[in-house]
């Protein structure tokens, strides 16, 4: 007669959908988000105009409170100094636009390997990523167009490997990605599926039971490189979401990008790492800064990027430190840059 009513609705969670919906993409929604007020946040609407303020709850939830510095705040706010132009910083540093092959949406740059942009969307807008300013809106395919275009990446012997990127192509629904994932497997070579992806970072609850059953990790092999950048964005959930793909049998590695006033840092760069591993996640690859317009505020120089890993070679096992690598347009890889060992020799 008197139980209590149930108070399930205070426990129960928004789907990664809602949670991408209600995505915050106002300054004022993110200054009271952060407990500072509009004037204390150093915003530029002419930046937001140029590439949309765009960052979920659950990552704000792990920014400082107050703190207008703050390392993962300064990743997505979008600051006056991006309006200042910069000597070679341009609209398509990696000159991948001209890299489009006959197939939409396919990047094939390096062998054996070949990318597809399976969406032009992302769950979060970084400030230095270097597709802020691709007409990506044109590239992104419908389901049909996605399964033809790996059937012609198929057709060819050499391939073997497929590369989900985007965009983010975990947004494409669960169902959408087990096609990809069905084709795939179909294929007698055995190809990897490879995911580059920052959803298990910004939303971690994208990392659902039925994601791992639709990429079928058991059954063929499938690399999920996420992005971080800082130690502070692998909280306790987005430590849960990558052991739930390592335990669904996924290859988990991260790649970051060294930027400065965030993670230019040997310690800060160790504690990526060591929170990475705990969380059966690997450090991949520290990339150089892409020279995109609007992103000179986060340079690091080789020189010092070099002393960087260097340092962290010092503090860590090999196997904890990430390649330090650089685009070159028109190489055939990613080059690595070699860190200035500590001690010379
Ligand atoms: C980075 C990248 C790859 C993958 O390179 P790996 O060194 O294998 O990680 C493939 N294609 C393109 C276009 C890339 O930019
Ligand atoms: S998630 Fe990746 S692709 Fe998307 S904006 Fe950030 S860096 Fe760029």
């Amino acid at each position: 007669m008197s139980a209590a009513p149930q108070t399930l609705q205070l426990h129960s969670r928004h789907s990664w959908q809602e949670q991408l919906q209600q995505a915050i993409r106002t300054p004022s929604e993110l200054s009271a988000a952060l407990g500072l007020t509009l004037e204390e946040l150093p915003y530029s609407a002419a930046a937001d105009d140029a590439f949309p303020l765009l960052v979920p709850a659950a990552f704000v939830a792990r920014m400082e409170k107050g703190n207008a510095w703050d390392p993962l705040l300064r990743q997505v706010l979008a600051v006056p100094q991006e309006n200042l132009p910069a000597e070679g910083f341009s609209d398509d540093p990696v000159g991948e636009t001209s890299l489009y092959a006959d197939t939409p949406g396919v990047i094939q740059k390096y062998q054996g390997r070949a990318l597809l942009v399976a969406t032009g969307q992302c769950a979060v807008n970084c400030r230095y990523c270097f597709r802020r300013s691709y007409p990506y809106g044109d590239n992104s395919q419908s389901s049909k167009e996605r399964l033809a275009a790996i059937d012609t990446l198929l057709a060819d012997p050499s391939i073997g490997e497929v590369i989900l990127s985007g965009g983010d192509p975990l947004l494409l629904p669960d169902a959408s990605l087990a096609a990809i994932a069905r084709r795939l497997r179909g294929n007698t070579r055995g190809i990897t599926l490879r995911i580059h992806t920052r959803l298990p970072i910004v939303i971690p609850d994208r990392v659902t039971a039925s994601l791992i059953d639709a990429l079928m990790p058991r059954e063929q092999r499938v690399v999920v490189v996420v992005h971080s950048n800082h130690p502070r964005e692998i909280d306790h959930d987005t430590a849960r979401a990558l052991e739930r793909l390592r335990d669904g049998g996924v290859t988990v590695l991260n790649q970051s990008v060294l930027l400065k006033g965030i993670n230019d840092d040997a310690d800060v760069l160790a504690e990526l790492s060591d929170q990475l591993f705990a969380a059966g996640a690997m450090p991949y690859y520290l990339h150089m800064l892409d020279k995109v317009a609007g992103s000179a505020h986060f340079e690091v120089s080789e020189l010092r990027a070099r002393q960087i890993l260097g340092q962290l070679a010092s503090k860590r096992p090999g196997y904890l430190v990430p390649k330090l690598a650089v685009e070159v347009p028109g190489a055939d890889s990613k080059r690595e840059i070699a860190p200035d060992y500590v001690g010379g020799f």
